[in-house]
C-alpha cells in the first residue's frame, strides 16, 4: 500500500520530559487520501488522547493539556503535524498548533477581545469600523486552530458556519452602506466551507455594486494547502478582483505543497500576500523572519505586515516587546529586497486599529534640511525644496554658531557622516584603487 509523502520520517514531536514517540501517525493512508483535503479534515488532531497516541505524552501532562484544550479547543491536520519536529522540545511548528499550559495559566492577562471587534459589530459576525472597509466572519471553524490566534473566543461558539440567513443580514448591511467598498471575508477559515457555501457568499457581495475589491484571511496555504484544489480556483477565479491574505509565520511552512498551493492561486489571478504574526519563541529573530520573507518572495507571495501579537487572554507567552519588531525591521530595511520588507504594525487595544512602526531614521529636521540616517548607520544632510526659489532669511546675529556635527548637517557645512568600518565604503576605495593606474 503507498503511503503518505514522508513517511519514512514521519516526524514525531517529543514534548519536553515526554517519553519516547510512539508509532507512525496514519499508517495506512494512501498518497491520494493524503492529498485530499477531506480526508485531511477528518483525521484532524482534535484530543489530547489522540495527542497522546501520536506523541507518547506522560499522563500527567496529558491531563494539563486536557484542562487547557477544554478551554481553548484544538485541531492539528496531519499535514500540519508532519511538519513537526519532535527531537526539539521547543519545535516552532508544533508551538502554533499543539495546547500548551501557559494558555491555562495565563488567562488572568489580556481580554477576549482587545480589538473590540464586537464592539463595532452593527450587524452579529460584521465588523465595521473603518468607513470604506468591513470584516464577516462567515464561519468559527478552522482546519487548525492556532494556539495564538486573535479570534479565540469564537471557538467557544461551537464549530458552526454562518447560516443563510445570517449571512443575509451581513449582505443587506453592506448593501446599505454604498461607502463600503472593501470587503474582508475571514472567520475561523472561510476557505475551510464547502466550496458551494464559498461560492454562495462571493456571488452576493459581487451583487452589490459599490464592493470592488473582496479579500479572504486564510490560513489553508499554510495548514492545509491541498484545499486549494481546481474547484476552489475556479470559484475564486470567477468572481474576482480577490485578494488573499494569508499566515506563514515560519520558514519551515514554505514548503513544496505550500508553494504549489500559492502558486495555483496565482494561476487563478489571485494576488496572494502573507500577514505574520510576531510570536516569541516561534520567529522572533531578524535570521527567522529574513529567510520566510525570502522564501515567500520565492513563492511569488508577498510579505504584506509583521503583526504584533494581540494582547488576547491566554497568549501573553507569545507576546514579544515592540522592540523586537523595530529591531527585526532594522535588520530587514536595507540589508534585503525592499519586497521583502513588510509593514510592521500593531492593533491597539481599544479599537483603534492598526499604526505602523519602524526605525527611526529622522534625526533631526530644519527649515531647510533634514538629517537622516540610512540602514548603514550614515547620517546625511538632506536639502529640502524651497517654497519660493529664495533661501529663508538669516537674522544677523554675534551669536557663535553651535558647533556639533548635526548643526553643521542642518546647515549644510557638512553632507554626510559616515561611521568607520563601513564596508560599502571600503569597497569603493578598493574598486578606485584597483581602477586607477599604478605610478
Ligand atoms: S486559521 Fe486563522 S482564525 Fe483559525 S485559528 Fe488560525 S489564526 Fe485563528
Amino acid at each position: 500500500m503507498e503511503t503518505h509523502p514522508g513517511d519514512d520520517a514521519v516526524p514525531l514531536r517529543r514534548p519536553k520530559g515526554g517519553a519516547a514517540p510512539v508509532g507512525l501517525p496514519w499508517p495506512h493512508a494512501t498518497r491520494e487520501q493524503w492529498n485530499d483535503y477531506r480526508w485531511q479534515l477528518s483525521n484532524r488532531i482534535t484530543s489530547v488522547e489522540d495527542l497522546a497516541g501520536l506523541c507518547g505524552i506522560s499522563d500527567e501532562e496529558a491531563r494539563l493539556l486536557s484542562r487547557v484544550s477544554d478551554l481553548y479547543r484544538m485541531g492539528i491536520t496531519p499535514y500540519y503535524f508532519s511538519l513537526m519536529r519532535f527531537d526539539d522540545a521547543d519545535d516552532p511548528i508544533a508551538r502554533q498548533a499543539i495546547p500548551c499550559a501557559e494558555e491555562y495559566f495565563g488567562v488572568e492577562g489580556g481580554e477576549d477581545d482587545p480589538l473590540e471587534e464586537e464592539k463595532d459589530m452593527p450587524v452579529p459576525g460584521l465588523t465595521h469600523r473603518y468607513p470604506d472597509r468591513c470584516l464577516l466572519v462567515v464561519t468559527n471553524f478552522c482546519s487548525m486552530y492556532c494556539r495564538h490566534c486573535t479570534r479565540k473566543r469564537i471557538w467557544t461558539l461551537g464549530e458552526a458556519a454562518k447560516t443563510e440567513f445570517e449571512l443575509s443580514k451581513m449582505f443587506a448591511y453592506v448593501k446599505r452602506h454604498e461607502e463600503i467598498r472593501d470587503v474582508i471575508v475571514s472567520g475561523g477559515d472561510p476557505l475551510t466551507l464547502p466550496s458551494g457555501r464559498l461560492e454562495y457568499i462571493l456571488k452576493n457581495l459581487r451583487k452589490i455594486p459599490h464592493v470592488e475589491i473582496i479579500r479572504i484571511g486564510t490560513r489553508v496555504p499554510v495548514v492545509l494547502p491541498m484545499r486549494v484544489d481546481d474547484e476552489l480556483c475556479a470559484v475564486l477565479e470567477k468572481y474576482g478582483p480577490i485578494w488573499l491574505n494569508t499566515q506563514f509565520n515560519h520558514p519551515r511552512e514554505v514548503t513544496d505543497e505550500a508553494k504549489a498551493a500559492c502558486d495555483r492561486l496565482l494561476r487563478a489571478g489571485v494576488p496572494v500576500n502573507n500577514q505574520t504574526v510576531l510570536l516569541k519563541g516561534v520567529n522572533d529573530h531578524p535570521e527567522i523572519i529574513r529567510k520566510l520573507n525570502t522564501e515567500l518572495l520565492k513563492a511569488k507571495v508577498r510579505p504584506y505586515y509583521l503583526f504584533q501579537c494581540d494582547m488576547v487572554r491566554g497568549l501573553e507567552h507569545f507576546r514579544t516587546r515592540l522592540t523586537k519588531g523595530i529591531e527585526i525591521m532594522e535588520a530587514l530595511r536595507g540589508h534585503t529586497s525592499g519586497l521583502a520588507v513588510p509593514s510592521y504594525v500593531v492593533d491597539v487595544p481599544g479599537g483603534g486599529g492598526k499604526i505602523p512602526l519602524m526605525p527611526t531614521y529622522i534625526l533631526s529636521m530644519g527649515e531647510e534640511r533634514t538629517v537622516l540616517r540610512n540602514y548603514e548607520g550614515i547620517i546625511v544632510s538632506y536639502e529640502e525644496a524651497r517654497d519660493d526659489g529664495r533661501p529663508s532669511a538669516r537674522p544677523e546675529t554675534t551669536m557663535p554658531a553651535p558647533r556639533n556635527d548635526v548643526y553643521r548637517l542642518l546647515t549644510g557645512e557638512l553632507r554626510s557622516l559616515t561611521p568607520a568600518g563601513n564596508e560599502r565604503m571600503a569597497r569603493r576605495k578598493r574598486r578606485c584603487e584597483s581602477a586607477s593606474p599604478t605610478t
